[in-house]
């Protein structure tokens, strides 16, 4: 096989805040990035290749080749050798040249999102976020809900919006890394209706502006954010077109008799192939966040591989 597909399904630990760099539209001074036509939000696989190349260069000890690369004062670029993980696995652009990687991050999409309802929090998803993930011909009249349990009611409030039961949910598809007590409580809406209570129940921050002279709040500086709320999953593939198998596997000599290399220390498995890569920096977002607004314990995301 020429390439391989990797999916990772992601759960925000914090509001996710990824902007989309414009001024003020709409309700909010900063607005997060959406996907064309549906409207839905999604973080892009821009923002998480850079965050993912960032924690991975920090755990494969390359410091300097996190980032963008672009060589500038007080910074020397990527090191563009054949002989590192992270220039391999993401391309490297140095003061000369450019070389791509062997990894492509596609955007993360939703596929199910917290609303609160009298019932408690439930998960809203469509149908066709769920056949967008691979999970085909699940259906719901416009204007109506499916779910199975969570109220005897015949009706079922997802933040403002009453939406009244049009069948049970029968949905046993999903990933097993989604917990029991989130997949009971899923509901299902249709396309239209789903993008609409998605973006009424997006998290609307007030933060206020720092003066990075004094530390102190601008006078007058408050703006307000909008972010994917905590508990949201999301999902992403990762295609990986490694033609030349040439991934520089750690230069520690491991004893297959014990597993252990000469200083005692286990084999790591876990770092030797681009995937592996991007499965050690999507470890420390869980830790230390994607994008959020330059504010510690922000933007923190679990991830696990997934089957497709
Ligand atoms: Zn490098």
């Amino acid at each position: 096989m020429i390439y391989s597909t990797h999916r990772y399904l992601l759960m925000t630990l914090d509001p996710v805040h990824i902007g989309t760099g414009g001024a003020r539209l709409g309700r909010v001074d900063l607005s997060i990035v959406r996907e064309p036509g549906t409207k839905l939000p999604k973080i892009p696989g821009t923002s998480l290749s850079g965050a993912i190349r960032q924690y991975a260069a920090r755990r494969y000890g390359k410091p300097r080749c996190a980032g963008q690369g672009q060589p500038r004062e007080g910074r020397e670029g990527h090191c563009a050798q054949p002989t590192c993980p992270i220039c391999y696995t993401f391309g490297a652009i140095t003061g000369e040249r450019s070389y791509s990687g062997v990894v492509s991050i596609g955007d993360a999409r939703l596929l199910l999102f917290p609303v609160y309802s009298m019932a408690g929090p439930v998960w809203v998803t469509s149908p066709s976020a769920l056949a967008d993930f691979g999970i085909e011909e699940q259906e719901v009249d416009n204007d109506k809900a499916k779910w199975k349990g969570i109220t005897d009611q015949n009706y079922l409030n997802l933040g403002w919006l009453m939406v009244e039961k049009g069948g049970d949910l029968n949905l046993n598809d999903l990933p097993p890394a989604i917990p029991a007590t989130i997949r009971e409580r899923i509901v299902l809406i249709s396309n239209p209706l789903f993008s609409q209570v998605v973006n009424s129940n997006l998290e609307v921050r007030t933060s206020v502006s720092i003066n990075p002279d004094t530390g102190a709040a601008e006078e007058g500086a408050l703006f307000t954010y909008e972010a994917i709320p905590r508990a949201t999953f999301l999902w992403m593939d990762v295609v990986v077109d490694d033609h030349q198998k040439a991934f520089p596997i750690t230069g520690k000599q491991y004893n297959p008799q014990t597993g252990e290399n000469d200083d005692g220390e286990a084999l790591d498995t876990t770092w030797n192939s681009p995937a592996d890569v991007i499965t050690a920096g999507l470890e420390w977002a869980e830790h230390l966040g994607i994008g959020g607004m330059g504010t510690r314990g922000f933007g923190r995301v679990r991830s696990w591989e997934v089957q497709q």
